[in-house]
């Protein structure tokens, strides 16, 4: 193996009807002709962000990774897991690592803190309205040359506009961009996630979408534009790949209304809560169930009625009841909750305890806009993968794979040690 490169981009939320439109374009065209296309990828449950590109950059499942929300699981808190700790699988960067590699990042989450990672500016943002976005990324592992070489350069595009797109996009991929004028380094990962603010905001298609679809491809071509500059085009395993799909939603529901109803969960008189049982943990279109106390039984016993006759009803939304056993065996998905709530595909679901068990959009959150992911994988449209490079096929289209098998096949390709993998390398796609 010579001194290969490797450049991974998950455009979130892009999906195959996206690469369609996309392959409407030159460079598209260009990209499907010199490599393989895979052209729908079952992502895992839940499909929800952290746990989706943990699982796609280790090959393995969340009863593995132990990421199965973005958020902590205590009741009531806000943070998100964006610290490499909280993945218990080793990482293409770890494995990269111990051959050497140099290694970067911007923006993949649960990457923060990562000691493997050379140039890293993990997914992350102001935790106060008055913290800078420089200190913010020093707490989660970005040096001091990181910082002034490539983030202050182009702070300016994100300024005032965290979170909100296409300006945060701008910013990741022009950050991309000059972590590989600079430093060239031998794998790079890359996290945009503008179509997926845009889904969750105005809907699944519409020319929303699409006007982001069109800066996508725009920041796709200026990314590659710096990998020919710097004389490595021919030399780099080029992979576009997403996480999951979106679905368009017509109602939110609040499991933690039925808690209340049956309980397991009390409120004061200005719906504070004051104690609990039980609460729920919304992932868009699914749930995760915990229990205060697992060894309460009778809490237990209550929860798991409480959820089940409300899915007999048919009135609140919920399609399925899982308990941790049925969900391991069933999608590989285990952790420290007690149930999963599968929703019915139309219905999203959100965290108030009180008021009207369903409710419309509040846009100020990604499980409740106007469509959603966290639904189990085979839901709405799909993920979609193109792999182009010099150990990838040319003008080979492969119909549906994993989005554990990239992970697979890259540690295939660059004789990674990864023994505790699921994926499976795509064969069909590797250049013999
Ligand atoms: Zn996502």
């Amino acid at each position: 193996m010579k001194n290969r490169k490797l450049v991974i981009i998950s455009n979130d939320a892009l999906v195959k009807e996206d690469m369609d439109y996309l392959l409407t374009k030159p460079l598209f065209q260009e990209l499907v002709k010199k490599g393989t296309w895979v052209k729908t990828l079952k992502t895992i449950y839940p499909s929800v962000t952290y746990p989706c590109h943990t699982s796609m950059i280790t090959g393995c499942y969340p009863n593995k990774t132990h990421l199965y929300n973005n958020e902590r699981e205590e009741w009531g808190n806000p943070l998100w897991v964006w610290e490499r700790k909280y993945n218990r699988v080793k990482t293409i960067i770890d494995a990269a690592k111990e051959k050497g590699m140099t290694t970067a990042n911007v923006f993949w989450p649960v990457l923060g803190n990562d000691p493997n990672i050379d140039y890293n500016i993990p997914e992350y943002w102001s935790q106060t309205p008055d913290q800078p976005l420089t200190s913010a990324l020093k707490e989660m592992g970005t040096s001091d040359k990181v910082i002034e070489e490539i983030v202050k350069p182009n702070l300016y595009y994100i300024e005032g506009h965290q979170r909100q797109h296409p300006y945060a996009d701008e910013f990741v991929c022009a950050c991309a961009r000059d972590i590989i004028l600079k430093y060239q380094p031998d794998v790079l990962v890359v996290h945009p996630a503008g179509i997926d603010g845009k889904r969750h905001g105005t809907g699944l298609f519409n020319a929303h979408v699409t006007e982001e679809l069109d800066y996508t491809y725009y920041w796709m071509e200026k990314i590659i534009r710096a990998i020919k500059e710097v004389g490595e085009w021919d030399n780099t395993d080029f992979i576009l790949t997403s996480d999951h799909g979106q679905v368009d939603i017509k109602r939110w529901g609040h499991p933690n209304i039925l808690l209340v109803k049956a309980g397991l969960m009390t409120l004061d008189k200005d719906n504070n809560v004051t104690d609990y049982k039980a609460y729920v943990k919304s992932l868009g279109g699914s749930a995760q169930v915990y229990l205060k106390d697992k060894s309460d039984k009778e809490a237990y016993d209550l929860t798991y009625k409480t959820f089940m006759d409300a899915k007999e009803s048919g009135l609140y939304g919920i399609e399925r009841v899982y308990t941790t056993a049925e969900c391991d065996m069933e999608e590989h998905l285990s952790g420290d909750f007690d149930f999963v709530l599968e929703f019915d595909g139309y219905t999203a679901n959100g965290w108030e305890p009180f008021g009207p068990y369903f409710t419309t959009f509040d846009l100020s959150d990604y499980r409740t806009g106007r469509a959603t992911h966290g639904f189990l994988p085979e839901k709405g449209p799909q993920p979609s993968m193109l792999m182009i490079g010099p150990d990838f096929n040319e003008g080979v289209t492969i119909e549906r794979r994993h989005t554990l098998d990239m992970a697979a096949t890259i540690a295939k390709i660059f004789d990674f040690n990864m023994p505790d993998i699921d994926g499976k390398p795509i064969e069909e796609a590797i250049k013999k």
